[in-house]
């Protein structure tokens, strides 16, 4: 396992704001039996007093008091600039809590969760041990940097910068792996690795992303090609809607995999949808092709953006990604549970197989399974590897726990 960041032997301290004694009791019991100092209170400018003075660790706030505003208590507590993990509670419906969280956390909190009273001490003991979302996108890799520039890109793409990592995708039912997805990173020669949230969107906009799109073919059908001709596994690359507009791409690909001597038929196209997908007609055109020549398709980051329900039902895909957004909180969040559910129970109904992206942790796998949904990638899995860490990932789960 990957340390985390947070796998300090630092004293950790609950600080509690709830009108109910014995709910400030109750807590406290459990958190101290967890491992954790607390204190509690029923009176909001004690628990400013107590954030300063004592410095908590963690904070447990009420949404509803008689006269205190939770909503207010957060945002004061976010524009002292707070950087204990919070979670937030109450016996309020689900959806207002998640509004308050969601909130507390645009304004720049460190929300591990919400806890909706009644609550159990399971649920309670594994709030306090999450970690909170922006740890987890920090760990991803998402980092703050001065934006890359258009001529940067280019020069990137003349001097070969740009390589591939692989995540692996697994059958929810056998946990056994099925194939990798391959994700562009920019290695740049100063700034380290750069990652294609900061310079896909560009590269549409500047005319390199047909460029871009053949390299990436070119390092991950090289890759495949070398490790998995003739095996049962599958490679899936991303492609951006407007390579679909240019009428030169299913041949091109085409060749490219004969080169490489890859079957289309182990490769899936997954399509992030744009605006630029706004002529019907020919991306109607554009992608039958590719399922004639047998390749495989793939709406990625179903429900949000421009994935659409007509999208899903007149263009032929055979696999529905659904966006990370409602797998990674699929474990905190009702709703998400409720639009997970909905959106696998569609992509059933439609006979397509559905791969889960997000997935974090053993709870998430569990649910989707249950849920009947096919495929799943995440953390929990496997990070995206360098290709050499992906091909030592499979020997050690060839070996290890997933057969
Ligand atoms: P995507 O195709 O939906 O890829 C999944 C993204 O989610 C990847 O981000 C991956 O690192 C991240 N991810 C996977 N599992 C987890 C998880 O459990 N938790 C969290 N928090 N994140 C997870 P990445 O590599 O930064 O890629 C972002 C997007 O960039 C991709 O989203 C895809 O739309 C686009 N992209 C990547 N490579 C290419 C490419 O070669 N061509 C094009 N056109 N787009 C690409
Ligand atoms: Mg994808
Ligand atoms: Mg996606």
């Amino acid at each position: 396992m990957e340390a985390t960041e947070n796998s300090t032997t630092a004293v950790m301290r609950l600080l509690v704001l709830d009108d109910d004694i014995n709910v400030n009791t109750t807590i406290c019991a459990i958190a101290g039996r967890a491992g954790f100092e607390t204190r509690s209170t029923t009176q909001s400018e004690e628990f400013f007093r107590l954030v300063t003075d004592w410095q908590p660790s963690h904070l447990i706030v009420d949404l509803v008091m008689p006269d205190v505003d939770g909503v207010e208590t957060l945002h004061r507590l976010a524009l002292s600039g707070h950087q204990g993990i919070v979670i937030v509670t109450s016996g309020l419906g689900g959806r207002v809590l998640e509004a308050a969280s969601r909130a507390a956390e645009e304004n720049g909190l460190r929300v591990s969760g919400v806890l909706p009273k009644p609550f159990t001490p399971a649920k309670l003991r594994s709030l306090l041990h999450q970690e909170p979302a922006d740890q987890k996108r920090a760990f991803a890799g998402v980092g703050h940097m001065a934006p890359v520039s258009a001529d940067m890109l280019a020069t990137a793409l003349t001097m070969k910068q740009l390589c591939v990592h692989f995540q692996p995708k697994i059958a929810c039912g056998t946990e056994k792996a099925v194939g990798f997805e391959s994700l562009v990173r920019w290695q740049h020669p100063e700034r380290g690795m750069i990652f294609p949230d900061q310079f896909i969107a560009l590269a549409e906009q500047h005319g390199h992303i047909a460029e871009l799109t053949r390299q990436v073919f070119d390092l991950s059908l090289a890759w495949f090609a070398d490790n998995f001709l003739n095996s049962d596994l599958m490679l899936s690359i991303n492609m951006s809607a407007i390579v679909l507009a240019d009428a030169q791409f299913p041949a091109w690909i085409q060749q490219a995999c004969a080169r490489y001597g890859v079957a289309p038929a182990q490769v899936t196209l997954e399509i992030t949808e744009t605006s630029s997908m706004e002529n019907p007609v020919a991306a109607l055109e554009y992608l039958t092709q590719f399922r004639i020549k047998g390749f495989h398709l793939s709406i990625d980051d179903f429900g949000v953006g421009y994935s659409s329900l007509v999208q899903l039902a007149r263009l032929p895909f055979s696999e529905m990604k659904i966006d990370k957004m409602f797998v990674m909180s699929a474990s905190t969040s009702i709703e998400a549970q409720k639009i997970a559910a909905a959106v696998i129970s569609l992509a059933k109904a439609l006979d397509l197989n559905v791969t889960a992206e997000g997935v974090e942790d053993a709870w998430s796998l569990q649910f989707l399974r249950d849920l009947g949904c096919t495929h799943a990638q995440g953390f929990f899995i496997g990070r995206p590897m360098s290709p050499e860490a992906a091909l030592q990932w499979l020997r050690d789960r060839d070996s290890g726990w997933g057969n």
